[in-house]
């Protein structure tokens, strides 16, 4: 294991005011008994999901259409991001049996894609890089036909040939959250590097070129609107397909304040920039989170590419 130094978590913090949240961003607690069979199935393979540790608001909905985004390499994470609900410490061992546990919930439900995350690993050699190609294939040995979307760490300080060991596992989507502007780095998230994940999407898409990659970022946490087209700019010149933008929800009154809810159409304004930019799907309202909607967004971004090669073509 690499020797990290663990940042102190949200308890460190002082308090920051909460904000009322507007009427667009309630959302339905969950009844439907799908909801609950998804739950059930999750405790039962002992797998962490993103949905939960962020206090995700669309859990509900998410769960209730059997789509979850689990959660690898533990539950514990070696960073500290202001905006991040998931806990901060002294991370576990990595647990061997996560990829069968994976490929079992995929088989079970059936699903036809699925979205694969994991905490930041530090302290491991690789940051992790070879459990996220264990649990690819582990999911194809088991069911080829699920299309897998991955949403990675950054890899700081790791050995380039950990990326390259997943873009050679071929996932389908190769996602990587730029989460903020680069102004906003050092306050929001203080463990990373926005040029560093700039070029770690650019480093996918020139091993890869017919690989989709993906980004996202939080609105509403001090941010102006040129830095955000900026940002696009940025992702367009790493070749980026896909971007997501949803608005910043504070989890605690530990983490960053939401400075601002921005209105949807706002929204709406971010998403025709970025299409006039050339993205090829663009994803943009207050409750966009990088792995909502991702099975039918995925069917949509595979649509788009091919009616652009034919538009190419003729
Ligand atoms: S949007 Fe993503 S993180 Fe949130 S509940 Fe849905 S799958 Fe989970």
């Amino acid at each position: 294991m690499a020797t990290v130094t663990v940042k102190a978590g949200p308890e460190s913090r002082p308090d920051a005011p909460t904000r009322r949240k507007p009427d667009w961003i309630r959302v339905k607690a969950p009844t439907r008994p799908v909801y609950f069979e998804t739950k059930r199935l999750l405790r039962e393979k002992r797998l962490t999901t993103v949905c939960e540790e962020a206090a995700c608001p669309n859990v509900g909905e998410c769960w209730s259409k059997r789509h979850a985004t689990v959660m690898i390499l533990g539950d514990t994470c070696t960073r500290a991001c202001a905006f991040c609900n998931v806990k901060t410490g002294a991370p576990q061992p990595v647990d061997a049996d996560e990829p069968r546990h994976l490929a079992d919930v995929v088989e079970t439900m059936e699903l036809e894609h699925v979205v694969i995350t994991s905490v930041d690993r530090d302290d491991l050699e690789d940051g992790g890089a070879f459990q996220f190609v264990r649990c690819i294939e582990a999911i194809r040995a088991r069911r080829p036909r699920t299309t897998i979307e991955i949403l990675t760490p950054d890899f700081l300080r790791k050995p380039l040939s950990a990326v390259d060991a997943i873009v050679a596992a071929a996932p389908d989507v190769y996602n990587h959250n730029l989460e903020t502007v680069p102004r906003l780095y050092r306050t929001v998230r203080p463990g990373a590097r926005y040029y560093h994940s700039l070029k770690l999407l650019d480093h996918v898409k020139t091993r890869d070129p017919a690989m989709f990659t993906k980004s996202g970022m939080m609105v509403g946490l001090g941010e102006e609107k040129r830095e955000v087209l900026q940002v696009m700019d940025d992702l367009r010149s790493a070749a980026v397909d896909f971007l997501t933008i949803g608005q910043y929800l504070q989890p605690s009154v530990r983490h960053h304040k939401v400075e601002r809810y921005v209105a949807p159409a706002e929204f709406d304004g971010y998403a025709k920039s970025a299409r006039a930019k050339g993205f090829l799907m663009v994803s943009a309202s207050p409750l966009t989170r990088s792995s909502y909607h991702a099975g039918e967004d995925f069917q949509q971004l595979r649509a788009a590419r091919a009616a652009q090669l034919e538009a190419a073509a003729n």
